[in-house]
């Protein structure tokens, strides 16, 4: 079984790689703070970025944003250093659209491949090999990563270059931010009209809107269960800025977009950056006249 060297042992990279190691593969892990390992004992510890890639054919990064993918890529003891000749890197971080083509370009120059790899599924998914990843790169190299998507999974949707798979998960994570707002709008003209919040949850999803996310984010809301969170609005609102980044540049209004940016700035201004994604509903309640 080949070696990987993974990087970033954060909510979603932790389990994972842990996933990758009960798969067979030998894992090289290396993160920024060290008390992380202590979750992981199936991972071998190494020192840098660097030092993870020694002897493997795949590193593997799953990092917060574009500041931390470039500190680890780029770095002295980054990935682009310690990677072996023929190694591929598979990105998974959600990062824009503009640090994935200078990651494939910067591989390019070294010879390697680059796949963009964003996933989406939260911490409880990504531990029950229930990711759906959307790679992005040429054929044959989606192939060569096949058998790690089959490990952490439960499907792939690909995209033909890297830069549109980081496009195509910023769309699906605008689509959340959407549902979220759509969702506290509603729940609360429900609650203000004396409606049960449980029992229009309950007719939605019923109905005509038994998506999973609407399911799962609405038993949130409805509960007001934004701790701990799967995905923080700090995250959510870095992908939100992301996509709206992405369509300036294709010359793309998204006024949706920016309103959940508002929602979110707002939420973080009262000190709610690190609660659930879905939790920027509070904002929509305050503004309605109910408690957060
Ligand atoms: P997280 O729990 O906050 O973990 C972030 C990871 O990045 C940690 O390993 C952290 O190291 C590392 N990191 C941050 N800044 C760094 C820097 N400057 N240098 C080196 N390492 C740095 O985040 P997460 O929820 O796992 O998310 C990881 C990525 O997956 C993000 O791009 C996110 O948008 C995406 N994603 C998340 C979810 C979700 O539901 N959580 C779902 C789909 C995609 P430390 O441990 O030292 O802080």
């Amino acid at each position: 079984m080949p070696t990987i060297a993974f990087l970033g042992l954060g909510s979603m990279g932790g389990p994972i790689a842990r996933n990758l190691a009960r798969g067979g593969f030998t894992v090289r892990a290396w993160n920024r703070s060290a008390e992380k390992f202590a979750d992981y004992p199936e991972l071998t510890r190494t020192t840098s970025p660097a030092d993870a890639c020694r002897g493997a054919q795949f590193a593997v990064s799953m990092l917060a944003d574009d500041s931390a993918v470039n500190a680890v890529t780029f770095g002295a003891d980054g990935i682009l250093a310690g990677l072996e000749p023929g190694a591929l890197h598979i990105g998974m971080s959600t990062v824009s659209v503009a640090c994935t083509a200078r990651l494939v370009q910067a591989h390019l120059e070294k010879g390697r491949d680059y796949l963009a790899a964003p996933v989406f599924g939260r911490p409880d998914a990504a531990r029950n090999k229930m990711l759906y990843i959307v790679p992005g790169g040429l054929k044959e190299v989606q192939e060569r990563a096949a058998p790690l998507f089959a490990a952490i999974g439960q499907g792939t949707f690909p995209m033909e270059t890297a830069p549109q798979a980081s496009v195509a998960k910023l769309a699906g994570n605008f689509m959340i931010a959407a549902t979220i707002e759509s969702l506290g709008e509603a729940l609360t003209l429900a609650e203000k009209s004396g409606i049960d919040p449980q029992r229009l949850i309950d007719m939605l999803t019923g109905t005509l809107f038994g998506s999973p996310l609407v399911k799962s984010y609405g038993q949130r809301m409805v509960k007001g269960e934004y701790v701990p969170p799967g995905f923080t609005i700090r995250l959510g609102l870095k992908d939100v800025n992301l996509a709206l980044a992405a369509a300036a540049s294709v010359g793309v209004p998204m006024p949706i977009a920016e309103l959940a940016q508002d929602r979110m700035e707002t939420a973080i201004e009262r000190g709610r950056g690190d609660i659930d994604f879905a939790g920027f509903m509070t904002v929509i309640r305050e503004e309605a006249g109910l408690g957060a």
